[in-house]
C-alpha cells in the first residue's frame, strides 16, 4: 500500500503534492466533552473496541481484531489484566472492516490477555504496527496509528507536569486533568522534517546511517527544535547531517508517525551543492542518485530503501516521478 494506492481523487489538493489520505473515523471532539459519554457508549452494546498492551494491538489474518466494547470492558476489569483504560477513537466514517457509523473504542490493558481466553479469539495475535502495517487496510491502519498515539502520550504524561500528581483522565481519553491545581493536559505530538535534497543535477541526495544495515538509503530526516519554523528545521538538518546548504524547500505532505510520538513533515529541498559531507554520527553513508541508477541499484539489491509503507518512499517516488520498482526476493 502506498500513497499513490490508497489516496481517493477527490483529495489531492494538487498535483504537485503528496496526495491526502482522508479521516477515516468522525473524532467526535464535541461528543466526547460529555461527562459520562465513554461509559455510557460501553454499556450500549454498540460499540466495538480494539485493544492495545505494551505497544501491541490483537490482530487476526483479516486485520486488526475488534471484539465487543461492553463483553470484552467487563471481562477485562474483572481479570487480571493489571490497570485497564478506555479511549473513544471515534465513529466510522465509511464502510471499512466495520459498518459506517459504528462508535470504536480502544482499551488499553497493563497485561495482555492470552489469545484463546473466554476474551480473545484463537486466531487473535499481539503484533506490533511494523510487523502488520503491511497487512492492513487503509482503515486499520489509521485506526492502528490514531491508538497508538494517544496510548503512547497516556503511558507516558501519567502526572502533572507542574506538580507531579497524578491526573485524572477526561473527555474521553483526549484530556488529562490535574485535581491538585486544575491544570489541563493535552495529547503531544513531535514534530519531525524529513526531506528529500535535489541537486544542481537533479540527482537526488539519500543517506544512511548506522551498521544495522549498510544497504539501505533514505530520506533525511530530524525533529523540529523549540522556537524554530519548518523551513529553518530543514536548513539546519541537512546542514548539520550532510553538510549541504539548502536554497530552497518545498512542503509535500505528512504523515503521522506515532512510535512514538511523531508527526513527519515532508519536504523536497534543492541545493546548489554537490558534494555531501556525512556528519559521521546520524549519518555515515550519502550518495547522489540519478532516476537510472537508484532504479538500477534497488533491482540489483546493491542498495534498499524505504517500504511503501513510508512517507520517505513517497518522497522518493514524487522525486522519481512514478513507482520504484523493489527488488523481487
Ligand atoms: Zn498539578
Amino acid at each position: 500500500m502506498s500513497y499513490t494506492e490508497s489516496a481517493a481523487p477527490a483529495n489531492h489538493l494538487m498535483d504537485t503534492v503528496l496526495p491526502v489520505r482522508p479521516a477515516v473515523v468522525d473524532r467526535g471532539s464535541g461528543e466526547r466533552l460529555k461527562p459520562g459519554m465513554l461509559q455510557e457508549l460501553i454499556t450500549s452494546g454498540t460499540a466495538k473496541a480494539m485493544v492495545i498492551s505494551q505497544r501491541k494491538a490483537l490482530v487476526t489474518p483479516q486485520g486488526l481484531w475488534f471484539g465487543d466494547a461492553r463483553s470484552l470492558w467487563e471481562g477485562l476489569v474483572e481479570g487480571e489484566w493489571g490497570a485497564v483504560a478506555a479511549i473513544y477513537l471515534g465513529t466510522t466514517l465509511g464502510p471499512s472492516s466495520l459498518p459506517e457509523g459504528t462508535a470504536v473504542v480502544l482499551f488499553t490493558v497493563q497485561e495482555p490477555p492470552v489469545p484463546g481466553s473466554s476474551l480473545v479469539p484463537d486466531n487473535a495475535e499481539w503484533a506490533g504496527f511494523r510487523e502488520v502495517a503491511g497487512r492492513l487496510d487503509a482503515s486499520d491502519t489509521a485506526l492502528f496509528i490514531e491508538a497508538s498515539a494517544i496510548s503512547n502520550w497516556h503511558a507516558t504524561h501519567t502526572h502533572c507536569p507542574q506538580c507531579g500528581t497524578p491526573t485524572d483522565v477526561e473527555a474521553g481519553g483526549w484530556v488529562r486533568r490535574c485535581p491538585a491545581d486544575n491544570s489541563e493536559h493535552y495529547p503531544r505530538t513531535d514534530p519531525a522534517i524529513i526531506v528529500t535534497v535535489v541537486g544542481p543535477d537533479g540527482r537526488l541526495l539519500l543517506g544512511g546511517g548506522g551498521p544495522a544495515d549498510a544497504r539501505n538509503y533514505s530520506t533525511l530526516a530530524g525533529f523540529v527544535e523549540p522556537g524554530e519554523s519548518l523551513e529553518q528545521a530543514v536548513v539546519r538538518e541537512i546542514a548539520e547531517e550532510v553538510g549541504v546548504r539548502v536554497t530552497a524547500c518545498q512542503y509535500l505532505g505528512s504523515q503521522s508517525w506515532p512510535f512514538p510520538a511523531s508527526l513527519m513533515l515532508g519536504f523536497t529541498a534543492t541545493t546548489e551543492d554537490s558534494v555531501a559531507r556525512p556528519d559521521g554520527v546520524e549519518v555515515t553513508r550519502a550518495r547522489w542518485f540519478s532516476r537510472e541508477e537508484l532504479q538500477a541499484a534497488v533491482l540489483s539489491g546493491e542498495i534498499t530503501i524505504s517500504t511503501r509503507l513510508s512517507i520517505a518512499r513517497s518522497l522518493i517516488e514524487h522525486w522519481y516521478g512514478g513507482v520504484i520498482e523493489d527488488l523481487q526476493q
